[in-house]
C-alpha cells in the first residue's frame, strides 16, 4: 500500500541514484502538495527536525510560523504550556498544581503534552506519533484557513510532540 503523500515524515527516495534524483522525489511535507519539497524549514531554531517543503509552502510556513520557528524547544513548550491554559479551555492552573503533588516537573509536561494529543501515559511512540499526524493533519492552518484558533492548536500539537520525543 502506498500513500502519496507522509505529512510531517518525509520520504526520501533511492540513494545511489544522483543526488539529484534523491533530492526530486522527496515530497513536499504540506499536506496535500505533490510537488518535491526541496526547501528545508527548521521546526525550531535549534531543532534538527526539519519540514521539506516546496517553494510555495517554504514561503506560506515562514510567514505562518515565523513566530514560533524563532523559539527555542524550551521556549516553545513554555509556549504550549500556556496556550494548554488558554486555547484548549485547560483545566485552571490550581487544578493543574493540585493533580500533580507527586509528581515531577517532567511528568507533569508529559502529561499535559499527552493532553494535548488526547492520549494518556500508556501511549507508546508509535501512538503519539500516530496522534501528531492525525492532530496535525486536522489543525493545519492549509486545512483552516484564516482559523486562528486551529493555529494555535496546531502549534500546541506541534510543541506537545516536541516535547514528547525529547
Ligand atoms: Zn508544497
Amino acid at each position: 500500500m502506498t500513500r502519496s503523500k507522509s505529512w510531517g515524515f518525509p520520504r526520501w527516495g533511492g540513494y545511489g541514484n544522483t543526488r539529484q534524483d534523491a533530492v526530486s522525489v522527496r515530497m513536499c511535507d504540506w499536506e496535500g502538495c505533490n510537488e518535491a519539497g526541496d526547501c528545508p524549514a527548521p521546526k525550531f531554531r535549534d531543532s534538527p527536525e526539519k519540514f521539506w517543503f516546496c517553494q510555495e509552502h517554504a514561503g506560506a510556513y515562514n510567514r505562518n510560523w515565523n513566530y514560533f520557528k524563532g523559539l527555542t524547544q524550551e521556549e516553545a513548550a513554555r509556549v504550549m504550556r500556556e496556550e494548554m491554559k488558554q486555547a484548549r479551555g485547560f483545566r485552571d492552573a490550581g487544578t493543574w498544581r493540585d493533580t500533580s503533588s507527586g509528581v515531577t516537573k517532567e511528568e507533569r509536561e508529559r502529561n499535559a503534552a499527552l493532553d494535548v494529543l488526547g492520549l494518556d501515559g500508556a501511549a507508546d511512540p508509535a501512538e503519539i506519533k500516530a496522534a501528531f499526524r492525525d492532530l496535525a493533519k486536522k489543525h493545519h492552518p492549509d486545512a483552516n484557513p484564516g482559523d486562528d484558533e486551529a493555529a494555535e492548536r496546531f502549534k500546541s500539537v506541534i510543541a506537545a510532540y516536541e516535547l514528547l520525543k525529547a
